[in-house]
């Protein structure tokens, strides 16, 4: 049976980075959950479906077609046989995403896609209901944050060098408070830090750090 290592966190936590360099440590498939939601609201908003309403957005749901291929140590997703590359990343779609998110045939969908994923092997799989309810039985299971400076930090620098956005830091802050609001008070699987679950906070520790811990836990966990 695949393993699987479920990491949650708030955006900008360092999700991403130390999945993708777990995944490639231990020979992991890394999977990141967040693209799937931003891919729902990329076509949402590409087919002019009002994300404010629950119902629009639940009878476009099923309407997307993604397909996922393992390559290069990930899980990747095309629609239309594309990968979306960083058109899932800019604002406009910060702003959208835990709106469509919050809608529940949208995270149905998603998560039985995730479920599904361990038949291509072993995983590393981040987002925000990864560890309460993808994979909530994984033995391996972490809760990672960092200060809401830290985030916004961070996450600038990363739109910046991407030529993505480069907008203040207060203002990246902002959007990061915002979308956290909505995914820890939302009904459906909400942003929780679940009991068994290893908490790492990232605020004050390099990469590398995190890695190491995230990896010493992992091999506790699986032997
Ligand atoms: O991780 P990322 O910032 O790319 O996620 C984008 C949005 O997708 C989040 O703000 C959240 O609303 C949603 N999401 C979610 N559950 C996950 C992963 C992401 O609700 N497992």
């Amino acid at each position: 049976m695949s393993k699987v290592i479920a990491i949650d966190g708030p955006s900008g936590a360092g999700k991403s980075s130390v999945s993708r360099i777990v995944g490639g440590r231990l020979g992991y498939l890394h999977v990141d959950s967040g693209a799937l939601y931003r891919i729902m609201t990329w076509q949402a908003l590409a087919r002019g479906v009002d994300t404010d309403s629950p119902d629009a957005v639940a009878a476009f749901a099923p309407q997307v077609e993604i397909e996922c291929r393992p390559e290069a140590g990930a899980i990747r997703f095309y629609v239309g046989g594309e990968l979306p590359g960083d058109r899932i990343r800019t604002p406009e779609i910060n702003a959208h995403a835990s709106h469509v998110a919050s809608v529940k045939a949208v995270r149905d969908r998603i998560t039985s896609l995730l479920q599904g994923l361990v038949r291509f092997g072993d995983l590393v799989v981040e987002g925000r209901d990864i560890t309460t309810a993808v994979f909530p039985d994984s033995p391996a299971r972490f809760y990672l944050t960092a200060s809401a400076e830290a985030r916004a930090r961070r996450r600038r620098k990363e739109e910046v060098e991407k030529g993505i956005a480069d907008q203040s830091e207060d203002a990246v802050k902002a959007s990061l408070l915002a979308r956290d609001a909505i995914d820890s008070t939302r009904k459906y699987a909400p942003l929780r830090k679940a009991d068994g679950v290893y908490e790492i906070d990232s605020s004050d520790m390099t990469l590398d750090e995190v890695v190491e811990a995230v990896l010493a836990k992992v091999h506790e966990a699986f032997g």
